[in-house]
């Protein structure tokens, strides 16, 4: 295959007010009387199976009901007595694969009761009110909890503990609190400095110092921690990502689509960002699906995002893949990495990536022989992160696939130490579900210490 343009990346693709027009809310608010409406398809049925499909365990009928009588501070209450970041869930959870999918009006209409909508439509109303405090602090404990990492996971466990009396320090490495609220999800999921206007009403309880640009990396600090607090959560994400390791890595317009997406979040003017013509994507999950949805955005002519299995495997829920598809990204399977090939003109860029087609044999993932080879200005990795802290295992913490090991309330096999969300063994992978483990250590932080 000859290989004849010139690699082309750049900046500026579209015209200065297509770039808000895109990225603008993907899914907007909704109006007080489209709000009412949508709480009256509600059942409020007993045993609401949403509320046991959430994994913060709102009680959903609850919050619906109060919105439905125009109670929207009650309704606001009742979503973040459950998950203090209520807001952000109901932006980023993928409610077509929890609380909605149960929901009783999927049989009867064919369509679930909008739960995420709804609840953005209480938050939103609470946090831009002249009073958005709800909750007051319990009396001052004396005890003084460490968390590293500022995601949802230690945001959550930060805010319990604070509600309980104590206080807290929460360290992160990175300049901005949030995780990947912050730096991860897709910007228009969460538009308007979302992200931080939350970060602010977590801290104004009170009882919270927030420590950045201060990274867990040596075994001193974790015991000097240990000894200078009363407990420690570790909610540290997982920041490093997985390499292809094929020929061509290194090439010119390869890059992490994780770091791609943390730019672009954290880029005030997206017409100064650049982007490739032809762009690969290579994953099949929700980060493949946020970064050729975004690369698309910003201009490129084709996206190709490439999966290595079939579509009922892939991380990316239906409504993500939809979602890709509907704006413009084509979607490829069975298709695996072979090589990223040097651009024919400059061999120091990227020109193309080779594909080997894979079949299922016998259960395995096997190469079926045939090729293909799509061409590639710039190539995004999306095969997943973890978490590849020597830390850990320098500490002695109890690993599993490479995750902290933990009992269902986050403690560790390391005295005092509690760790959730991501860089917890076993679990979803979720904003809602870091911010449930956070929760959860919080409450069992506070009976530890309080026997
Ligand atoms: C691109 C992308 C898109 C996503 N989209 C969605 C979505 O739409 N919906 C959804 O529900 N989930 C989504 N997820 C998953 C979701 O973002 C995570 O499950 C969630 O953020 C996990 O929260 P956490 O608190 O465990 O970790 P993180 O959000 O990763 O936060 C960890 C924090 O710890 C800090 N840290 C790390 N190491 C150290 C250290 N050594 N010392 C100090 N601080 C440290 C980091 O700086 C970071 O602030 C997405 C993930 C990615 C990567
Ligand atoms: S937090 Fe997420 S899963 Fe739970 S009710 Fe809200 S939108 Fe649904």
């Amino acid at each position: 295959m000859s290989l004849s343009l010139a690699p082309d990346i750049q900046a500026g693709r579209l015209e200065a007010a297509d770039y808000a027009q895109r990225f603008a809310d993907a899914t907007p608010r909704l109006t007080r009387a489209q709000a009412v409406l949508e709480a009256e398809r509600c059942l409020y049925c007993y045993d609401a199976p949403c509320a046991t499909a959430c994994p913060t365990h709102i009680d959903v009928p609850s919050f619906i009901k109060r919105i439905g009588e125009s109670n929207l501070r009650g309704a606001a209450r009742a979503i973040l007595e459950a998950n203090p970041l209520g807001g952000m869930c109901a932006r980023v959870c993928p409610t077509e694969n929890l609380c909605e999918a149960v929901c009783v009006r999927n049989t009867q209409e064919g369509k679930p009761v909008a739960i995420g909508r709804l609840q953005r439509h209480a938050v939103d109303a609470l946090m831009e009110s002249a009073q958005p405090q709800i909750f007051t602090r319990a009396a001052p404990t004396g005890k003084k909890i460490a968390v590293v990492g500022a995601g949802p996971a230690g945001l959550s466990c930060a805010h319990t503990l604070a509600k309980l009396g104590h206080s807290v320090v929460v360290f992160d490495a990175k300049p901005k609190p949030g995780g990947l609220n912050e730096y991860g999800l897709a910007s228009y999921k969460t538009t308007n400095n979302f992200a931080q206007a939350e970060v602010l009403w977590l801290l104004s309880i009170g009882g919270i110092e927030l420590r950045h640009s201060w990274r867990l990396s040596g075994v001193a600090q974790l015991d000097a921690l240990r000894r200078d607090f009363d407990a420690l959560f570790l909610g540290m994400g997982l920041p490093n990502t997985h390499q292809l390791g094929v020929p061509g890595e290194s090439l010119y317009g390869v890059q992490d689509a994780v770091d791609f997406i943390a730019t672009l979040r954290q880029t005030e003017d997206l017409a100064t960002l650049s982007i490739g013509r032809q762009v690969v994507v290579i994953g099949g999950g929700m980060t493949a699906v946020d970064a050729a949805v975004q690369a698309k955005l910003l201009g490129a002519q084709d996206v190709h995002m490439v999966y290595r299995r079939g579509p009922e495997a892939m991380g990316a829920s239906k409504a993500e893949q939809e979602w890709a598809l509907t704006n413009g990204v084509v979607i490829h399977h069975w298709l695996s990495p072979e090589a990223v090939l040097p651009n024919s003109v400059d061999a120091h860029c990227a020109g193309a990536v080779s594909f080997a087609r894979q079949k299922m044999q016998d259960g395995k993932l096997v190469a079926t022989g045939e090729t293909l080879v799509l061409e590639a200005d710039m190539v995004l990795k999306a095969i997943g992160q973890t978490l590849g802290n020597p830390l850990l295992a320098q500490a002695n913490f109890e690993l599993l696939g490479g995750r902290i090991a933990t009992d269902a309330n986050g403690l560790t096999n390391l005295p005092g130490v509690w760790a959730g969300g991501d860089c917890r063994a076993g679990g979803l992978d979720l904003t809602v579900e870091a911010v449930e483990h956070g929760k959860l250590s919080a409450q069992a932080i506070h009976a530890a210490l309080s026997a």
